[in-house]
C-alpha cells in the first residue's frame, strides 16, 4: 500500500490531472506533474512538477526518483516512455492498456477479441486501402485517424459516392480506420474503477450529448432500460478485467434503437463524462483513481443525487459569473486563461433529487 504522505506522479498536465491532484491532496498525497507545458491546469495545483518532453528519458528517470507511483491523465504519452517509466516505478494503469487505448485499430481488435461489439470497421492505411474499406462497408461512414484523435479531431464523414483518392488527400494521408456510422438512439458511458486487489466498482451509466464531436452535456443517470444499463455495465467491467486495469477505465458506447450496445472507445483514465461524480457521488472518479493506484480500498460510487454536467467550451466560460449566481450550479474552472474555440475551459454541475 502506498500510504498518504507519498507522492503520486501524473503524466499529463490538463484538467484531468488537476482534478486528480485536488482529490489526492484531500487524501494527504502530494502530486508531481510531468508534461511539456510550463504552465498547465494540473501544475497550478501541484507543488512538484517537471517540464519536459514525454520521450526525455533523463527527465523521466529524475521524475521516477521523486515519486512513489505514477499514472497518466491522457493517452498520447509515448508507449516507449511509459514502458521506460514502468520499469522504474509502478505505472498504473500499465503500458499495455495505454498502448491499446491510443490506437483505434488495436482498441477495436481487442474489444472484438473479448466478444464486445463495435461499429463495423476496416483499416485504411492508404488511398487504395480506403477504397477497399469503402467498398466493403458500403454505407455512410466516418474516417478517423488511428492515433492522436480526440474531441472529434482527426475525423471525416464519408458518403458511399465519395472519391477515395480525394478523401485520402483531404484526410492528410495518415493511417486511418473507416467506421460504419451508427444510427444511435443515445450515447452512454460507464466508468469503472479496479483496485490493486482486482475488486471493481462501477459508476451508474450516464448519457452523453456531443456537439461537433465534443462532449457537451452528461446526464446521470442515463435514461435507458434496466437491460441496457446491465449490458453497458457488464461490458465496462469485462473490458477492465481483461485489460487488468489498476485505476479507471471509461467506456463510451452507442445504444442503437433496437437496444444493442456497441463500444465506441475506451480510455484508461479519468473521463469527462465522470466529472459529475465530484459533486454527486460519495467517492468521485478522481478519488477512486487515487485509491486504486495507491492500493487503498475503493470507495463507494453511490450517487446521492442525479446530476447534469455541462462543459464550458471556448467562450462559454464567459458565463462563469452567471453560474456563480445560480444557486443550483456548481462551477469548476480549469485555470486555462484565454478561451480558445473547442477548448474545454471548465464545467458546471447541477444536482437534482435522486430518481
Ligand atoms: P470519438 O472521437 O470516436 O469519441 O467520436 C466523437 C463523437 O463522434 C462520438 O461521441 C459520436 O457522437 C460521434 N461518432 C464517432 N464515431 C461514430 C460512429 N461510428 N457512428 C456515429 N457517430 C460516431
Amino acid at each position: 500500500m502506498i500510504a498518504p504522505g507519498a507522492t503520486i506522479g501524473i503524466l499529463g498536465g490538463g484538467q484531468l490531472g488537476r482534478m486528480t491532484a485536488l482529490a489526492a491532496a484531500r487524501l494527504g498525497y502530494r502530486c508531481h506533474v510531468f508534461c511539456p507545458e510550463k504552465d498547465s491546469p494540473a501544475k497550478q495545483v501541484s507543488s512538484l512538477s517537471t517540464t519536459a518532453k514525454y520521450s526525455d528519458e533523463k527527465a523521466l528517470r529524475r521524475f521516477a526518483k521523486a515519486i512513489d507511483v505514477a499514472t497518466f491523465e491522457f493517452e498520447n504519452v509515448d508507449v516507449k516512455a511509459a514502458r521506460f517509466l514502468a520499469r522504474l516505478k509502478p505505472l498504473r494503469p500499465g503500458p499495455n492498456a495505454l498502448e491499446i487505448a491510443q490506437d483505434r485499430l488495436k482498441e477495436k481488435d481487442f474489444l472484438r477479441g473479448i466478444g464486445i461489439e463495435t461499429a463495423p470497421y476496416f483499416p485504411a492505411a492508404n488511398a487504395s486501402g480506403l477504397a477497399r474499406a469503402m467498398a466493403a462497408l458500403g454505407s455512410r461512414a466516418i474516417l478517423k485517424t488511428v492515433r492522436f484523435g480526440y474531441d472529434g479531431k482527426g475525423q471525416m464523414p464519408v458518403e458511399p459516392g465519395d472519391s477515395p483518392a480525394a478523401l485520402w488527400k483531404r484526410f492528410g494521408a495518415k493511417p486511418g480506420i473507416l467506421e460504419g456510422r451508427v444510427d444511435f438512439a443515445c450515447e452512454v458511458s460507464v466508468i469503472v474503477a479496479r483496485g490493486l486487489d482486482g475488486k471493481i466498482e462501477a459508476y451508474t451509466p450516464v448519457e452523453n450529448r456531443h456537439i461537433s464531436g465534443i462532449l457537451d452535456t452528461t446526464s446521470a443517470p442515463a435514461r435507458i432500460s434496466p437491460a441496457v444499463n446491465h449490458e453497458a455495465t457488464r461490458i465496462a467491467v469485462l473490458a477492465a478485467e481483461k485489460l487488468e486495469i489498476v485505476g479507471l477505465l471509461a467506456v463510451e458506447m452507442f445504444v442503437t434503437k433496437a437496444g444493442r450496445v456497441l463500444v465506441n472507445e475506451i480510455a484508461p483514465r479519468p473521463h469527462n463524462s465522470g466529472h459529475w461524480t465530484i459533486d454527486a457521488c460519495v467517492t468521485s472518479q478522481f478519488e477512486q483513481l487515487v485509491r486504486a493506484i495507491c492500493g487503498l480500498p475503493l470507495g463507494s460510487p453511490e450517487r446521492h443525487a442525479d446530476a447534469v454536467m455541462k462543459n464550458l467550451i471556448g467562450d462559454e466560460v464567459e458565463g462563469w459569473q452567471a453560474a456563480l449566481k445560480d444557486p443550483g450550479a456548481k462551477l469548476h474552472l480549469y485555470g486555462k486563461g484565454k478561451p480558445v474555440p473547442g477548448r474545454k475551459m471548465g464545467h458546471v454541475t447541477r444536482l437534482k433529487p435522486k430518481s
